[in-house]
C-alpha cells in the first residue's frame, strides 16, 4: 500500500510499504479523507517539538471500516470519524476523566504514524460511527472539536460577549461553537480579508481596527469600553496572546486554545484588577466529538464551506509544501482517497 511519509523536515515521499496487521481487538480501516492541519505543516517544516522522523502524518480523519473484530460494534463499510488522542487510561488525567491531557498521550499522526496512508489499525474506542454524516463532515469533526472543547471549558453562557482572536481552522470552530452556546461572538484577525471571510461563514462579527488605533482600542469600542466576558486566543502567537489580556472585561475569562513553545508575559496588576480567569484548552474528548457530530447533523455547521482546497495522496507530495508556505485563501485542505 502507499503511504505519504515525512522522512525528515522538508521531505515528503510517497512510499510503498507493507499493510499493517491489526493487533488484538483493533479495527482495520481505510482513510478516505485526511484534513491537513497547522500541526502537519509544522511537522513538515521541522517546527514541532518532541517528534521523531520518519513520520506518517494525519490526525483529522474520516475512515471506512475494512475489517472489525466480532464484538467491536463496527462492521465493514461503515464511515467513521476518528478521535486521534490515544490515552493511557490510568494516569491522573485519565482517572479524572480528562484523557485529552493524559500524561502519556500519544496523538495519531504526531507521536505515532497517522492517516496519510491507505490502511490503518485503530482501537475501536477511538472510532465514532458517522451515522449518515458524509466523509467530508467526518474529516472536519476533529478540528471543530478543539473549538468545541475550548468553549465547553470556558463555560460560555447565553448572551455573553465573546471574542475569538485568530481565524484559522481552530478559531473557526471556536467561533461556531461559542455561537451555538448562545454567545454574542466577534472575531479579530490582523489578516483583514481572512477575518471578513470567516465572519461571513461563521456569523461572527468582524472587529475592524481603524488606522491609527490598536486592536485593544477596537475591542473596547465594540463593548462600550467594558471588554469581552470571554476571550479565546487561537493564534499560538506570543504577541497576540500577550495582547489578549487587554481585551478581557473585569471578571472575565481568557482561554488559550493555541499553544506557544515559549514563555508569555502579562501585567499582574491588570490581571488582578480584573480578577481575570486564565485557562488553557488542550485537544478534545469523546464528549466534544459527539457534540460536534450532533451539531453537524442538526445543520448548525456549514461543513461544505470549510474545505477550500483538495488534493490526493500522490499530489500531496507537491501540494502540502506549497500550502505550508502560502495559506492565502486557505481555510482547510483535505486529502481524498476514493
Ligand atoms: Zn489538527
Ligand atoms: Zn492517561
Amino acid at each position: 500500500m502507499d503511504a505519504l511519509v515525512c522522512t525528515q523536515p522538508g521531505t515528503l515521499e510517497l512510499q510503498h510499504i507493507p499493510p499493517p496487521v491489526p493487533a488484538d481487538g483493533q479495527v482495520l480501516v481505510r482513510p478516505r479523507r485526511i484534513g491537513i492541519c497547522g500541526t502537519d505543516y509544522h511537522i513538515f517544516e521541522g517546527k514541532h517539538p518532541f517528534l521523531n522522523y520518519p513520520r506518517v502524518m494525519g490526525h483529522e480523519l474520516a475512515v471506512e471500516v475494512v475489517d472489525a473484530p466480532a464484538g467491536s460494534g463496527f462492521k465493514a463499510g461503515e464511515i467513521c470519524a476518528v478521535n486521534p488522542y490515544l490515552s493511557c487510561g490510568s494516569c491522573i488525567s485519565c482517572r479524572n476523566d480528562r484523557p485529552n491531557c493524559c500524561t502519556r498521550l500519544s496523538v495519531l499522526g504526531v507521536h505515532q504514524d497517522g492517516g496519510m496512508t491507505e490502511l490503518l489499525c485503530l482501537p475501536p474506542d477511538n472510532l465514532i460511527r458517522g451515522d449518515g454524516l458524509s466523509v467530508d463532515a467526518c474529516a472536519s469533526v476533529e478540528f471543530l472539536a478543539i473549538g468545541a472543547h475550548a468553549v465547553r471549558r470556558a463555560g460560555v453562557a447565553k448572551g455573553e460577549r465573546v471574542l475569538v482572536v485568530g481565524t484559522g481552522p481552530i478559531g473557526v470552530g471556536t467561533t461556531m461553537f461559542a455561537r451555538i452556546a448562545g454567545g454574542d461572538v466577534s472575531v479579530l484577525d490582523l489578516d483583514v480579508e481572512r477575518m471578513r471571510t470567516i465572519a461571513s461563514i461563521t456569523g461572527g462579527k468582524a472587529i475592524e481596527v481603524p488606522n491609527g488605533t490598536s486592536p485593544a482600542d477596537a475591542a473596547l469600542a465594540a463593548t462600550d469600553g467594558e471588554g469581552f466576558d470571554v476571550v479565546f486566543d487561537a493564534t499560538g502567537n506570543k504577541h497576540s496572546m500577550e495582547a489578549s489580556f487587554s481585551y478581557v472585561a473585569h471578571g472575565g475569562r481568557l482561554i488559550f486554545v493555541g499553544v506557544l513553545d515559549a514563555e508569555i508575559c502579562f501585567s499582574d496588576p491588570d490581571f488582578h484588577r480584573r480578577e481575570m480567569t486564565l485557562l488553557a484548552s488542550r485537544n478534545a474528548t469523546g464528549e466534544d466529538f459527539t457534540h460536534v457530530m450532533a451539531q453537524i447533523r442538526g445543520g448548525a455547521i456549514p461543513v461544505g464551506s470549510l474545505i477550500s482546497h483538495r488534493t490526493s495522496l500522490e499530489a500531496s507530495v507537491a501540494d502540502l509544501p506549497l500550502w505550508a508556505r502560502d495559506k492565502a485563501g486557505l481555510i482547510k485542505a483535505v486529502i481524498s482517497i476514493d
